[in-house]
């Protein structure tokens, strides 16, 4: 099939690129090897297409916040995780502390304080910890059981101040109404679950999919929560990055600071990226450029018309 001998061309061009510098803000993710490099389409009827370093671990980081606030808006509907996290892009950095003037609230899910307050709205029920029901959700969209990378948590937990200001500052402000830090814990734990390209490409296949895992058939979000989730991953998904994003790729899409990248193109595939060194903005600068490539040779822009 011709699809490999494309991603390889593809991946050949953007394995030049040495741009960018790996996080180290998490002293564990610094550690990682920055040539790693990987990238992965699956379609939304479940095939995957791989070339590179699509089987090398690393932690979810911020591609867990869809996921997170995906559950959240399950379990209390559009309307009342409404009151507690806004979906206007910030246009500031990811983990900037600014909250809403009038209300306190959030921004939106995808920056820092509206994904662990999204984190706060999943409650234990009984039986599952509140970690249990989220990592459970994950792998359900991956088709696989995830774990947690333990030196990953330990090492945001260790060094994440500027994640708890912002806890903190949340709590003040009643956004999250109960005792931070079991909260952000959790939110710690849930950045440090471990995953590879493949699982990440597969889970944006479910949201591709209609919200159906096309290799499980288990179906994981209804129409309307995912419309709105794509419609939050296009507008703040990159971060201060996303106009630029959405112009050149054009496609609802998720970073996190280990390096990945997921787009989704509806009804048609999921595509990751992974490769750590990281732009001003903490999006992999090879996951950027893989994607605009992807996205222009394959004419995948949402805006497209022909
Ligand atoms: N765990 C990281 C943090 O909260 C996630 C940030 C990211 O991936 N952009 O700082």
């Amino acid at each position: 099939s011709p699809i490999p001998d494309y991603l390889q061309s593809v991946w050949d061009t953007c394995a030049q690129n040495v741009d960018g510098a790996v996080a180290d803000y998490i002293p564990e993710l610094a550690d990682v090897d920055p040539d790693l490099f990987g990238i992965c389409v699956a379609t939304a009827d479940g095939y995957l297409y791989e070339v590179g370093d699509t089987r090398t671990d690393f932690s979810i980081q911020s591609m867990s916040k869809p996921f997170t606030y995906a559950l959240a808006l399950a379990h209390r509907g559009i309307e009342e995780v409404g009151t507690k996290i806004d979906v206007e892009p910030s246009g500031d950095a990811f983990n900037n502390i600014s909250l809403e003037r009038a209300t306190g609230r959030p921004s939106n899910a995808m920056i820092n304080a509206g994904a662990i307050t999204a984190t706060s709205l999943i409650k234990d029920d009984g039986a599952e910890s509140r970690f249990e029901r989220i990592r459970a959700a994950y792998s359900k969209y991956a088709g696989r059981e995830l774990a947690i990378n333990n030196d990953i948590y330990e090492s945001e937990s260790q060094t994440g101040f500027r994640n708890r200001a912002i806890g903190y500052m949340l709590r003040t402000v009643g956004i999250l109404e109960d005792d931070p830090d079991p909260v952000l814990e959790d939110y710690f734990r849930q950045c440090s679950i471990s995953l590879d390209c493949r699982d990440v490409a597969i889970m944006a296949a479910t949201l591709a999919n209609g919200g159906v895992n096309p290799r499980t058939g288990d179906r994981l979000l209804s129409q309307p929560l995912l419309t709105h989730l794509l419609s939050v991953m296009t507008t703040c998904g990159m971060y201060d990055a996303a106009g630029d994003w959405v112009t050149s790729v054009g496609m609802p899409a998720k970073s996190g600071v280990s390096g990945g990248i997921m787009a989704v193109l509806p009804g048609q595939l999921g595509l990751a990226v992974y490769s750590p060194r990281l732009d001003q903005h903490g999006n992999s600068v090879r996951g950027v450029q893989a994607c605009e490539r992807l996205s222009r040779d394959l004419g995948m822009h949402f805006m497209r018309v022909s």
